[in-house]
């Protein structure tokens, strides 16, 4: 599997002229890469124009929602469905975030439906789970991220939906548009819980290496939190699959930095 680069472009930028300008870079930076994918994630608004900008034919960027609802359509104001983003070219969603659990009140039992709602339209869900500074400082981390994923994915199994193509990305809250990115070495840590937990959990089907020892779910599982082109390779290095990465994706040129940074890091190993 391809390691993944998810740009969350967040409520930026304010007009289309310069999502344009962004996109245009990033498609063209995208050119010479070959062993990783790149997943945009602007704004609602600037879907339908993603639509016209990707022919069929584009491989290497996939286009992504920040969020959706969990009904297929009805009277919700103001919210957009799976469906919808699926008839706009959209194949991943981000699904619960941080700054939505914090400012928009999305309870573990809405992230839920959604990740049910996304999964049955046959969308991909990456769902966002992190301890804050608070939780992390009284040694809670692994209980908070327990917790989330017990909730988040409650009466989900391989029976039920297909959940092969769950994404899971730790972004720790206190390293989310701080620049104070989580140190690889603990990222790392996490990453083996999660390997494990989810793995038990949705019971996925086991991942082994090439030593036959098992390694745990072979959902893909992102780190967010602070990511730029210096530390980006770090992560994948610790075994990430990917990176959800926020302010450094609004830049086209350090973007592509980033994305050049992991591929290479797969070309040298
Ligand atoms: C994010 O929005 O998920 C994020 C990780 O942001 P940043 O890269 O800016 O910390």
């Amino acid at each position: 599997m391809k390691p993944l680069v998810v740009a969350n472009w967040k409520c930026n930028p304010t007009t289309l002229d310069e999502a344009r300008e962004i996109l245009n870079g990033v498609k063209e930076g995208m050119r010479e890469i070959e062993k990783v994918e790149a997943i945009i994630c602007p704004p609602f608004l600037y879907l339908p124009y993603w639509v016209e900008f990707f022919s069929k034919k584009e491989k290497k960027i996939k286009l992504g929602a920040q969020d959706c609802f969990w009904e297929e359509k009805g009277a919700f104001t103001g919210e957009i469905s799976p469906k919808q983003l699926l008839n706009f070219g959209c194949e991943y969603v981000i699904i619960g975030h941080s700054e939505r659990r914090r400012y928009f009140g999305e309870t573990d039992k809405m992230i839920n439906k959604k990740i049910k709602a996304v999964i049955t339209t046959k969308l991909k869900p990456i769902l966002c789970i992190g301890e804050s500074e608070k939780e992390r400082k009284k040694g809670k981390t692994f209980e908070i991220l327990k917790r989330q994923l017990e909730n988040d994915l409650k009466d989900l199994s391989p029976n039920t939906h297909n959940l092969k193509s769950l994404i899971v990305a730790y972004e720790p809250v206190w390293a989310i548009g701080t620049g104070n990115a989580c140190n690889p070495k603990e990222a790392k840590e996490v990453l083996i819980f999660l390997k494990k937990f989810t793995h038990q959990l949705i019971n996925s089907p086991a991942q082994y290496n090439s030593e036959g020892i098992y390694s745990g779910s072979t959902n893909q599982l992102l780190y967010g939190g602070s990511v730029n082109s210096e530390n980006a390779k770090d992560y994948i290095e610790a075994g990430f699959d990917g990176l959800l990465v926020g302010g450094a994706s609004l830049n086209a040129e350090e973007f592509i930095k980033l994305v050049r940074s992991v591929e290479l890091f797969f070309k040298i190993c």
